[in-house]
């Protein structure tokens, strides 16, 4: 990633704005040997005579083509530079560095006086910004040459540093612990940032130079040391979450473990507030789910209200019409019975209605009972009479409802007066593809009709031709 740089050059209060101390001294220096308005001399202001400065101290002189030589470069300069620019000279810097050493000196020349200056380094990883004193003095040839402080201001380090000690999260270092073999059994805690200790509640013992597995409860954790040695010896990331605190309020940690150099990182994260946001909502989406499945089975119950005849538990009228589309897109082979009970009436009229609720209750029994068996539906559509659906052809569905028919015959009705025998008379028509419900159904009553008239107890199959209207029905008076 390319530095960005910036500059800054100041001709006053340099002691104020300078960080090291020494600049403000060297200026007062500076300004004591600077009599009558002329440059100090080299011979008088040069680094002999400023030894205690000597080793941030530089020494440049002028090339004749604008750059300058640096004669001297003091060794402090050097060891945290990291680079020696001895006999090397400006014009080894690039682009905008180099013009703003080369600007600063001849401006400092120009004005004859020295100058503050503050710039980013770029070729130093370990510094991050330099600050300047610039001195112009007289050289004996007549030529200005330079003598500058040049000390770091601020080290990268202490950024990173100041960074990692106000971070929420906690940062552990650690370096690898291994065997005779080179197999890692440990890890030593080389830097622990104040949040990691906080988060570990032991803020007041370092936890620097500890080994990892012996750590306190959290850092010994066998998940955790499992994360690390992955990290070491795969060069793998990993993430482990540990539940921290047990007795009083839960804490929930999450280790990031990241390989560094022969150890790993650990990034250390409160995840309390995400895991309990999660409990809730968990707890939330149960609570969701379980009023989404009453008022589900509320809807069924309803449903089934409004679908069920509640004497018989049949499909009322309602109920077989919506069942109707599904099952008839299901069966190929269709017929539709209708059912009505032979002499009700005299039924309720003798024993009474409620006799006469159970005899209408056991017939629809019956008739359920041999219905459900093939996947058929059946439903009371009003007072004796039932109506089924039955997945196959006129003959079959004939057999069924004859065993039916003779079942119900023989099954009679217990009343306080005795049992009441029960017939049922049955009409069959075919429900074909062409064939709506309605009209298969008016030919099912059609042919009821033709069982009732021609002596009940009996089934009658519709010849398929268009049925009589129910108006026409009812107009002969058989219906009620
Ligand atoms: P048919 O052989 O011609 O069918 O003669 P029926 O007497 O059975 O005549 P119909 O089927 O027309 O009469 C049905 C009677 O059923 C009329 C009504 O009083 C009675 N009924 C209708 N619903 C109920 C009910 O839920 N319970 C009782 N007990 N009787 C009912
Ligand atoms: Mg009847």
């Amino acid at each position: 990633m390319p530095h960005r740089l910036f500059f800054e050059v100041h001709d006053s209060s340099f002691a104020e704005r300078a960080q090291s101390r020494d600049i403000g001294e060297l200026h007062a220096l500076y300004l004591a040997a600077h009599r009558d308005g002329a440059m100090p001399s080299q011979a008088a202001f040069d680094i002999s005579v400023l030894q205690q400065y000597a080793p941030f101290l530089m020494r440049l002189e002028p090339t004749g083509t604008g750059s300058y030589r640096y004669a001297h470069y003091g060794r402090g300069i050097a060891s945290v530079a990291d680079f020696d620019m001895t006999g090397k000279s400006t014009a080894d810097f690039d682009g905008p560095l180099r013009a703003f050493f080369e600007d600063t000196y001849a401006r400092a020349k120009a004005e004859m006086k020295a100058l503050f200056t503050v710039h980013r380094a770029i070729k130093s990883h370990l510094v991050h910004t330099w600050e300047r004193l610039v001195m112009p003095v007289r050289m004996e040839c007549g030529d200005t040459a330079f003598i500058v402080y040049n000390r770091p201001r601020q080290f990268e380090q202490d950024f990173l540093m100041a960074l990692v000690n106000v971070l929420p999260d906690g940062i552990i270092a650690l370096r690898t612990c291994r065997q005779n073999d080179g197999v890692p059994f440990d890890a030593h805690i080389v830097s622990a940032n104040p949040a990691s200790l906080a988060l570990l509640g032991s803020p007041s013992d370092s936890l620097e130079g500890q080994l990892l597995r012996s750590a306190g409860p959290v850092l010994s954790s066998e998940s955790l040391w499992t994360a690390v040695r992955s990290a070491i010896v795969q060069r793998r990331k990993d993430m482990v979450e540990i539940l921290a605190n047990t007795e009083e309020l839960p804490l929930y940690l999450r280790f990031q473990v990241t390989p560094f150099l022969d150890g790993a990182l650990l990034h250390i994260a409160d995840i309390t507030a995400l895991k309990q946001a999660n409990i809730v909502l968990e707890r939330e989406k149960q609570q969701l789910s379980n009023e989404i499945f009453r008022q589900q089975s509320e809807g069924d119950m309803l449903r089934g209200l409004a679908y069920r005849d509640p004497l018989t538990g049949a499909l009322n009228r309602r109920g077989f019409f919506a069942a109707a589309g599904e099952w008839g897109n299901k069966h190929h082979q269709r017929s539709l019975v209708a059912m009505d009970v032979d002499h009700f009436k005299q039924v309720n009229d003798r024993v009474g209605h409620l006799i006469g609720d159970a005899a209408i209750q056991q017939a629809g029994a019956v008739l359920f009972n041999m219905v459900s068996q093939v996947d058929g539906i059946v439903g009371r559509l009003g007072g004796d009479e039932f109506v089924c659906m039955l997945p196959m052809g006129l003959p079959e569905a004939m057999a069924l409802i004859e065993q039916a028919r003779v079942r119900i015959g023989i099954s009679p009705v217990p009343s306080p007066i005795g049992p009441i025998a029960l017939t049922c008379s049955f009409g069959l028509a075919a429900w074909t593809k062409g064939t709506g419900i309605e009209e298969a159904l008016r030919q099912a009553d059609t042919a009821l009709y033709a069982a009732k008239a021609a002596g009940r107890n009996q089934i009658k199959q519709s010849d398929g031709k268009p049925a009589e209207t129910l108006s026409r029905l009812l107009r002969s008076g058989r219906r009620n």
